[in-house]
């Protein structure tokens, strides 16, 4: 399985910004935001894809999923809302093929269009 910049990001050899970290997973600011706040939540368990996802892996996704809305609660966020995005493969936009949640806040995001010019 191929390595990506997030596992060197985890291994600390090159800098993020981190501002979570627990036995099961990272988060750090993207370094090209979207929006006024925008960090990724990444599982050490590497998993390329979504679609790579295993029913026995379902808690690896529950735990980004809670760790991001812990983190919106705690930065005082959460009331007036975010988004959270995850990228699957070509069409999803999927850069780095580590599976992370991206969330997105800070500002109205508006309603999201296909991106399909
Ligand atoms: P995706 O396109 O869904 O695979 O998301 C990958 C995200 O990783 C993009 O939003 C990038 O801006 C972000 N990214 C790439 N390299 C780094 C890095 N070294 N530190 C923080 N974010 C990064």
């Amino acid at each position: 399985m191929g390595e990506t910049i997030f596992d060197r990001i985890i291994r600390r050899e090159i800098p993020a910004d981190i501002v979570f970290e627990d036995e099961h997973l990272i988060a750090f600011r993207d370094i090209a935001p979207q929006a006024p706040v925008h960090v990724l939540f990444v599982p050490k368990t590497p998993i390329p894809t979504l679609d790579d996802l295993q029913a026995d892996q379902a808690a690896i996704v529950g735990r980004l999923a809670l760790a991001a809305a812990d983190y919106a609660r705690r930065e005082g966020f959460a009331d007036d809302g975010y988004r959270v995005v995850m990228n699957c493969n070509e069409h999803g936009g999927q850069t780095v093929f580590q599976i992370h949640l991206h969330l997105l806040a800070g500002a109205p995001l508006g309603r999201f269009g296909t991106g399909v010019p």
